[in-house]
């Protein structure tokens, strides 16, 4: 087995785990593979693993592998932060974007998404830590940007994103992911059909199963350190 594969295989174990635990069905909770910096080879070998799911961070790099690699089952997600000029490469490439935080952008999205594909899946990001150096639309605005952007043709918002702020202790990191979950269920509530929650990296996924993700980004502990 390479290394690759066994990671993969360790990840997918420790969310098996961790979903016991908090009683969560672990096949509610998908597995992204952030690819971001590593090669083709190495979104193949995680494919050959069964692996589908991969998230890249920034466009031209992302672009350039999704082309390399041409797999029409291999599902690609945005998950970096998006300008505006770049918005019609990843509409045209990616199946999903999670860094959706301002209208202008679900604007563009929706204008450049070529009518020949399936809807853009789309979460918004929220600045859950409310960091000022972070992207993401600030909590008390996320249901508004919601309503407008779940109104926009050729795309589908799907859920929620966020990055919290690191915390050193378990209780700190589940702290920002309780928040979020509860932004997601009062949006539910309110009448907007969200089902994906997506929070949770390498080293704090077990914090954000614990407080009801639905899709975890894990790069570093399938693919190892990047530079
Ligand atoms: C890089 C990245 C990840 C993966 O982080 P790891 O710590 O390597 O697991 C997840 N989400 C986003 C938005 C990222 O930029």
């Amino acid at each position: 087995m390479t290394t690759i594969s066994a990671n993969l295989q360790a990840v997918l174990a420790h969310i098996e785990a961790a979903a016991r635990v908090y009683g969560r069905t672990p096949e509610t909770i998908a597995l992204l593979a952030v690819s971001k910096t590593w090669p083709a080879s190495f979104v193949r070998e995680a494919a050959a693993a069964g692996q589908r799911a991969f998230g890249e961070n920034y466009v031209q790099e992302g672009v350039d592998k999704i082309r390399e690699i041409a797999r029409p089952d291999i599902e690609w997600h945005f998950i970096g932060p998006l300008q505006g000029n770049k918005t019609r490469q990843v509409a045209e490439a990616f199946d999903w974007v999670h860094s959706v935080d301002r209208l202008k952008i679900a604007q563009r999205l929706s204008q450049q998404r070529p009518a020949a594909l399936p809807p853009l899946q789309v979460c918004l990001q929220v600045n859950i830590s409310g960091e000022d150096s972070k992207s993401g639309v600030a909590p008390e605005e996320a249901a508004a940007l919601a309503r407008q952007v779940a109104a926009l043709p050729r795309i589908v918002l799907r859920g929620l994103m966020a990055i919290p702020a690191p915390a050193t202790d378990f209780a700190g990191q589940r702290e920002p992911f309780g928040r979020l979950r509860r932004l997601f269920e009062r949006m539910c509530d309110e009448g907007l059909a969200l089902d994906t929650l997506s929070m949770g990296m390498s080293n704090d996924i077990e914090a954000a199963i614990a407080e009801g993700a639905t899709l975890v980004r894990v790069g570093t502990a399938i693919f190892g350190e990047r530079n």
